[in-house]
């Protein structure tokens, strides 16, 4: 029956003819009043999991999102159909929020949006006793974890819910999840009782695509033109002048392009989102603070020219592109510096011990993504706990790159690290190994070293790609301290004794290496 009723108020107010996926399954859970967490991609319609049941049971059913943009265009969409919502947050006045939990108490709203940070008040939770309540819907429940950049304090708080209306139903919602996350929401939110709905997290149109950083803003530009010309994009930028940077180069060779940082006042920041929303073919240079609830279909290619911190923060990027289904681009630069920044990120920060463990334990999980050398949605689909085929829609299953065993260039590499002192970055360890006699290297008398030119046979782009896949592997490590000296870990000890082999990608190490042997 109640089957029934759902599918015809999907039918009627949504004006859908089907739920998708998971969808009637978690309706069901959620209307007959059990607990619910729900992990769907981007755009797999998670709104309805909650939104019908509000509607299907007595009562009000209460939205915590973190997203104020967000609250505004799911309130207004949903009075487009006639469903009594609305939201409560920090844009409102004083005197509107009153109104609107007046309403509340008198049973008004079919669903009501509120800010976390607002919901754990003292006063609300009172609020809350008053009221007749369908449901509680968690949106965005990821930002409990406190591993994730979009990590939310309030959110922790969010727990007592289950202890103050023990009754209530609660749907906690995210899109993003390795297993780690999802241990994190169950036990941090006490959904040990809920049912799990685990979507497939595989977006077939999108391409994934992660290139090595050669001339990065050329790359991008050669890409857009070549692929997206005309076509609405986002390029993810670590920090803010890079993204300021980029917009006005994007700009300068054509491209219409704008930028958006936390850093841009209010007004403008607001603006440039507005015509990237509303306008066709703009390409927004951006950092992470954009793109969290950013609704835009036909978004043709998300770029990153920095690593991302996590897979999480990879899949959720990129998962911007193609949300109509048509072929859309995940496209990546990558290189040696960025793993050394990101590294650095988190090793020099001020979080404890175990906080920076996980940081590197995530980091490390991208870094095998990028130095895949098999199908990447594979990778990314394993990482998310999920099965897979290699797609055929991948860089890597395009063009498959070819191995080779570099042992030996290994073992060469961390010879030069270890007979210099491991005190010095990639660029002078290459030109010890090259046997570049530069200032530098007759200063320091690297030139006298047994290692002094024994990597002649390999040219700088392709050391560059050793190191970066030494240290990616974390066969080489990087002393902060020391300005991003590259040193000696505990791995690197079975590779100097010839106990372990190493495999590297071979498009991207060079030249002859393969058939040298030279002892070292
Ligand atoms: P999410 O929150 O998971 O990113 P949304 O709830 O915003 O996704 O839904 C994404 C889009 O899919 C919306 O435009 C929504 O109206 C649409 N949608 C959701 N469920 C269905 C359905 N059963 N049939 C058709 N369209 C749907
Ligand atoms: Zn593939």
């Amino acid at each position: 029956m109640a089957a029934l009723n759902a599918l015809s108020l999907l039918n009627t107010v949504f004006g859908y003819p089907a739920f998708r996926g998971r969808q009637a399954e978690v309706v069901e859970q959620v209307a007959g009043g059990g607990d619910a967490l729900v992990l769907m991609p981007t755009g797999g319609g998670k709104s309805l999991c909650y939104q019908i049941p509000a509607l299907l049971r007595e009562g009000t059913g209460v939205v915590v999102s973190p997203l104020i943009a967000l609250m505004h265009d799911q309130v207004a969409a949903l009075r487009e159909v006639g469903v009594r919502a609305a939201y409560l947050n920090s844009a409102l006045s004083a005197q509107q929020a009153a109104a609107v939990e007046q309403a509340f108490l008198r049973g008004a709203w079919d669903l009501l949006y509120v800010a976390p940070e607002r919901l754990v008040t003292p006063r609300f939770l009172d609020l809350l006793e008053r009221a007749e309540l369908a449901l509680f819907a968690i949106d965005e429940a990821h930002c409990v974890s406190q591993w994730g950049h979009d990590f939310r304090p309030e959110y922790i708080q969010l727990s007592l819910l289950h202890q103050r209306f023990p009754k209530v139903p609660r749907i906690a919602l995210t899109a993003t999840a390795d297993a780690q996350t999802r241990a994190e929401i169950v036990t941090r939110l006490q959904l040990e009782d809920a049912r799990q709905f685990v979507s497939s997290f595989d977006r077939p149109n999108i391409r994934y695509q992660i290139v090595e950083k050669a001339d990065p803003r050329k790359q991008l530009l050669d890409f857009i033109q070549a692929e997206h010309s005309g076509a609405a994009g986002i390029v993810y930028c670590l920090s803010r002048r890079k993204v300021e940077e980029t917009a006005a180069w994007l700009e300068k060779h054509g491209i219409r392009a704008l930028p958006y940082h936390a850093g841009m006042d209010v007004q403008t920041r607001q603006r440039n989102q507005d015509i990237f929303l509303r306008e066709d073919g703009i390409v927004m240079a951006a950092t992470i603070a954009f793109g969290m609830g950013i609704d835009k279909p036909d978004v043709r290619f998300v770029a990153h020219l920095d690593l991302p911190r996590s897979i999480e923060g990879y899949y959720q990027e990129t998962g911007r592109a193609g949300r109509d289904g048509a072929p859309a681009d995940a496209w990546m630069t990558y290189g040696l510096t960025d793993v050394v920044q990101q590294r650095r990120m988190i090793e020099s920060g001020d979080a404890d011990l175990q906080f920076k463990r996980v940081g590197l334990a995530k980091l490390d999980a991208l870094l095998a993504l990028c130095e895949a050398t098999t199908c990447r949605r594979v990778r990314l689909l394993n990482y998310f706990g999920e099965d897979a085929e290699p797609c055929g829609n991948c860089d890597v299953c395009i063009s498959p790159p070819a191995t080779w065993d570099g042992t030996v260039a290994a073992q060469k590499a961390l010879s030069a690290v270890y007979r210099t002192g491991s005190r010095f970055g990639a660029v002078h360890l290459i030109d010890v190994l090259c046997g570049h006699a530069t200032d530098k290297v007759q200063q320091w008398g690297h030139d006298k070293l047994t290692v002094f030119g024994v990597g002649a046979e390999i040219d700088e782009k392709g050391w560059r790609a050793v190191f970066r896949q030494l240290v990616a592997q974390g066969l080489m490590g990087v002393d902060h301290d020391a300005f991003g000296a590259l040193t000696l870990t505990d791995k690197s000890r079975a590779v100097l004794k010839g106990e372990q082999q190493v495999w590297m990608r071979q498009e991207i190490a060079s030249k002859t290496s393969r058939k040298s042997r030279r002892p070292i």
